[in-house]
């Protein structure tokens, strides 16, 4: 039961989008067995293609079954309960009974803390472990990983955890690691925001860009918008972050849910969450996160 998760235990892992597939590619390279579902057959065959050694399998059923634990990277924790439990052929239907399940999605907490119950009700172990750093860090395995759960169960997890981040932070019991993802994101979307807003009116002013994200980089306005989105994605306009809108909405409602759930007056995080949601309707599925400063832009 508390056998380390290390190399070469089996992993299911379902979900190989934009994070999905770096992190399953760093188990690989790790020396873990994979088990792999995804809903895209596109995706799953792109995935065995660089990775023969991995087995694409039918169903979450059937990723799960003879799986030492079951990683998931979905869109949200609704499609990771139907994918686990209430769905056509879920993963709890091929499961072994030490074989924890690992949400490593960002799904909401209040959500995760009901699906572990009714795991539990079935004799099965779950911990939430979403995870920060965007595409880029997860092809060189420095996520920021933020679990919640059972201590022993993370424990266990912590091997295969750190093949694919830097840090693993215990950060509660179930639902606390999706919890302080949702309030990071929010951190995140609103400095996103800000450093747009401040780019926006500087050009108008007649400042460079560049300029200005190097000010920013240099002194007390630095953030991780400034460093590492605003060259890249936000001022040639290319809005190529790796991280859609819809998800980073989702996030913004998962913090705002949450804000209004314990009865926090989080006003600024209430507008916020109303900002992304309207731009995320403006601008459709496909758009990417860095997108915002086209609707800042009023465009
Ligand atoms: P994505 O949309 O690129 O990938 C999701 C994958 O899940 C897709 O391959 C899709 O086909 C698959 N999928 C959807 N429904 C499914 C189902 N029912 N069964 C099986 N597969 C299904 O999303 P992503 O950017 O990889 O994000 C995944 C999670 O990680 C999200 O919760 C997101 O908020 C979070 N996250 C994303 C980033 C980022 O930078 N992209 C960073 C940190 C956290």
């Amino acid at each position: 039961m508390s056998t380390p998760l290390a190399p070469p235990a089996t992993i299911a892992f379902v979900g190989l989008g934009m994070m999905g597939k770096p992190m399953a590619t760093r188990l690989v390279a790790a020396g873990y067995k994979l088990r792999i579902y995804d809903l895209s057959q596109q995706a799953m065959s792109e995935f065995v293609g660089a990775n023969p050694s991995v087995l694409a399998t039918a169903s979450p059923r059937a990723a799960a079954e003879g799986a030492d634990a079951v990683v998931c990277m979905l869109p949200d924790g609704k499609i990771v309960r139907a994918a686990v439990l209430d769905g056509a052929d879920p993963v709890a239907a091929g499961l072994a009974a030490d074989a924890p399940l690992i949400d490593m999605s960002s799904s909401a907490p209040t959500g995760t803390v009901a699906l572990g119950k009714a795991l539990a009700a079935r004799g099965f172990a779950m911990i939430d472990a979403p995870v920060s750093g965007g595409v880029r860090r997860a092809i060189d395995g420095s996520l920021a990983i933020m679990a919640g759960g059972d201590p022993v169960i993370v424990d266990r997890a912590r091997p295969l955890l750190l093949a694919m981040g830097k840090t693993v932070f215990q950060a509660g019991p179930l639902g606390a690691g999706h919890a302080v993802k949702a309030l990071n994101n929010y951190l995140s979307a609103s400095s996103l925001v800000t450093m747009c807003e401040a780019l926006i009116v500087g050009e108008k002013f007649g400042l460079d860009q560049e300029l200005m994200a190097d000010v920013f980089n240099a002194s007390s306005g630095m953030s991780n918008s400034t460093q590492v989105k605003a060259k890249p994605f936000v001022i040639p306009r290319n809005y190529a972050g790796g991280f859609s809108m819809a998800l980073m909405a989702k996030d913004l409602r998962t913090a705002s849910d949450l804000a209004r759930e314990v009865g926090a007056e989080a006003h600024t995080l209430k507008d916020m969450a109303d900002i992304w949601q309207r731009a995320y309707e403006k601008l459709g599925r496909e758009a990417d996160h860095t997108a915002i400063h086209k609707i800042l832009l009023g465009e």
